[in-house]
């Protein structure tokens, strides 16, 4: 059977393998991008109801990788300021802008687009090759090389291996490392939603009492809707008809949106978070979720899945330009340490908001800690730099 040699072989076509594969290339490196999904999916990926909420950092990188450039314009909308409720309060803690020294917070663009644009940097680079509907049966490493091995018997040798094939990374696993699964038990509904009260581009996370309720605001009278419900209430709310769905929904945002109309088809995830406890290991690298699969209610999962990308392809090219093996151990484990740094503080905080704000036994300490929260101008202002952070 055929054998591949390249010099990065990166499993996982999503948003992060995509930009990865696109930064590795422009210095240089043989890329081989293999997906399990058929070329189309790729080309022409379709909505998931991801709304990506997008750091300044995630967007000056997707600036440098080329993306941006491909997103249209009236699908990105503004991200001004952002405001935390629990239960009845009415005001919670609100997150100005101007308080990290910005305009806005960041951006929302469709994950699918993201995606998208992701696709078009590498289609046409000659030193990628994208392997689509190719799924992988057996991956190792030695202190030489890494290999895939391919359902249809191909080999694909490289000295770099790098999983970006999800939070659910079939090759992290194969690979041997651990990576504990918290499954929150919940699972979240994402589509849009015409509303007739303006919103102001200002988001809503809203903690309320065996839910969890958010609206990212897009542009015109439109919102992404993000609920989260424990599964079998969320089968019960996907079985309603559109007239009853629509009512259900306005009714859950109490009207502060005015009445509230699906727009898009609905999509559901269980929520599952990971944290793999390494990055590296001889000859192959963990990036994007594979590495960390953060809960999505502080919003940084892809955040941080481009920074794993901007941590791991800085220190490649930097061996790259000193002459060095870019996949020696010391470089990945420079790796690992960046990544970590970055990314740690983030997964704890955001899993402490998901136990104290989904336990609706701590009613009083919730909201005590809400309104603390917002007369505290130093914490406000380190949550609003958060998406400024390199
Ligand atoms: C509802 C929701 C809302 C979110 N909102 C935000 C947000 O506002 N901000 C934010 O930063 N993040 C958000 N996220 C997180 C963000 O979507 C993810 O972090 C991001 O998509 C991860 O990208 P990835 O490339 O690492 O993995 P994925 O997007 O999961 O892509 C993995 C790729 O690997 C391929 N693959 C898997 N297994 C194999 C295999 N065995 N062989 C070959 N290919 C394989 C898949 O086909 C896929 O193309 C949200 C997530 C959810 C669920």
């Amino acid at each position: 059977m055929k054998t591949l040699n390249t010099d990065v072989s990166i499993i996982g076509a999503g948003p992060t393998g995509l930009c990865l594969a696109y930064a590795l290339a422009e210095a240089g490196l043989q890329v081989t991008l293999i997906d399990r999904q058929p070329l189309e999916s790729l080309q022409t990926p379709d909505f998931d109801g991801r709304e990506i909420a997008l750091t300044h950092e995630s967007r000056r990188l997707m600036q440098q990788w080329g993306l941006w450039a491909h997103l249209p314009s009236d699908e990105i909308s503004n991200l001004r300021h952002a405001r935390v409720l629990d239960g009845s309060l009415t005001k919670g803690m609100f997150i100005e802008a101007s308080l990290g020294g910005q305009s806005q917070l960041g951006w929302f663009v469709p994950n699918h687009l993201i995606r998208w644009a992701g696709f078009q940097q590498i289609a046409q680079h000659p030193n990628v090759t994208l392997l689509a509907e190719s799924t992988t049966c057996h991956v190792s490493t030695t202190d030489q090389h890494a290999t895939v091995t391919l359902e249809d018997g191909r080999h694909i040798h490289s000295q770099l291996l790098v999983a970006a094939d999800s939070r659910f990374s079939q090759t992290r696993r194969a690979l041997g490392v651990p990576a504990p699964m918290i499954d929150y038990g919940k699972s979240m509904m994402v589509f849009r939603a015409e509303h007739t009260v303006a919103h102001d581009h200002i988001a809503w996370e809203w903690f309320g009492y065996g839910q969890t309720r958010a609206h990212l605001p897009l542009n015109g009278n439109r919102s992404s809707v993000v609920l989260t419900l424990p599964q079998h209430e969320m089968e019960q709310l996907n079985a309603l008809d559109d007239e009853a769905f629509n009512q259900n929904i306005s009714q859950r945002y109490q009207y502060r949106l005015g009445a509230m109309r699906r727009i898009s088809k609905r999509n559901v995830y269980p929520l599952v978070g990971t944290y793999a406890a390494r990055f590296h290991g001889q000859r192959f690298a963990l990036i994007g979720d594979a590495a960390v699969g953060m809960h999505p209610v502080t919003a940084h999962g892809f955040n941080l899945g481009i920074l794993s990308v901007k941590h791991l392809s800085n220190r490649i090219i930097k061996a790259l330009n000193n002459g060095q093996d870019f996949s020696a151990p010391a470089v990945l484990r420079g790796y690992t340490r960046d990544h970590r740094l970055s990314s740690l503080p983030l997964f704890a905080a955001t899993n402490f908001i998901v136990s104290l704000y989904t336990n609706d036994r701590a009613r009083l300490p919730r909201q005590a800690l809400l309104k603390a929260a917002n007369a505290i101008v130093p914490f406000k202002k380190l949550v609003a730099t958060c998406g400024r952070t390199k």
